[in-house]
């Protein structure tokens, strides 16, 4: 593809790269939150036919009757979405990408990935908060804790979608139940804002990946910058959902097609 050059090129000259990623990218993955697709009725056929639920998102805000089955539920969503994760060819041709230049990454995913893949955590700002925390869900204190060593002895000990009661992850404060933190955090924004500082005014290529038109979170300031920006470049990536404003049609650019076979194309180039 002409474009796959010309982006290639982009990617040689710049300064850094700031990547903005979504759901697309997921989903090309093959994580996809919203599906009721084949992956889904066989991790959570079970949940599914008893309570109804029909994708991973209605899972996460699901009233559940018990702690025991919501934490049944998540946990093995953790475990075989992050706890098992090895990697897949659009991560290593977004890493190969990223290793041209400085890079930032901010992303809606909380499934951890970009981290699990080897990409540097400082680096990433996660503005929907990572599946790898969890605070108390009383809110009785800001702190987060790890997630994965209770995901993993919660997974084993499993049984009919009942998590045993002395498993369940507790607030070491107030004792009451804890969720999975879906708030970013300050270190990460404080990150994302020396990095736009520090690229002020230099060659800095936006690539949006997988992000829908309307997203307000990350596709709305990313625009914002590239239009303050004077040397920075934007590419869009989405498939049939392409959205470029007027005002910085000059220094964009869209492609409509599939992540998993465009970045491979594109890092090829490299
Ligand atoms: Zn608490």
């Amino acid at each position: 593809m002409i474009k796959c050059r010309k982006i290639a090129e982009k990617i040689k000259e710049a300064d850094a790269i700031l990547v903005g990623a979504s759901n697309g990218f997921s989903i090309t993955e093959g994580l996809n939150l919203f599906a009721n697709n084949d992956r889904f009725h066989r991790l959570f056929g079970d949940f599914e036919q008893k309570y109804g639920i029909q994708n991973i998102l209605q899972g996460f805000f699901f009233q559940w009757p018990t702690e025991q089955e919501r934490w049944a539920f998540t946990s093995r969503l953790i475990f075989h979405y992050s706890c098992s994760y090895t990697g897949s060819p659009v991560m290593d041709a977004l890493k190969k990408i990223l290793s041209e230049a400085p890079y930032f990454i901010i992303t809606s995913n909380g499934e951890n990935h970009f981290e699990l893949a080897g990409l540097d955590p400082a680096h990433i700002l996660e503005i929907e908060g990572s599946w790898k925390e969890m605070r108390c869900n009383r809110g009785c204190h800001d702190t987060r804790y790890p997630t994965w060593t209770a995901v993993v002895r919660m997974t084993e000990k499993e049984k009919n979608g009942h998590v045993p009661t002395d498993l369940l992850p507790r607030c070491p404060k107030c004792g009451g139940p804890m969720t999975v933190n879906f708030q970013p955090k300050k270190v990460q924004i404080q990150a994302y804002q020396h990095f736009v500082e520090k690229y002020h005014n230099e060659k800095l290529l936006v690539l949006e990946l997988g992000i829908g038109a309307r997203n307000q979170l990350i596709k709305a300031p990313l625009m914002r910058l590239v239009d303050q920006e004077p040397e920075a470049f934007y590419i869009t990536f989405n498939k049939g959902e392409l959205y470029i404003p007027r005002g910085i049609q000059q220094k964009s650019m869209g492609v409509d097609g599939n992540l998993g076979e465009i970045l491979p194309e594109i890092a090829e180039l490299l």
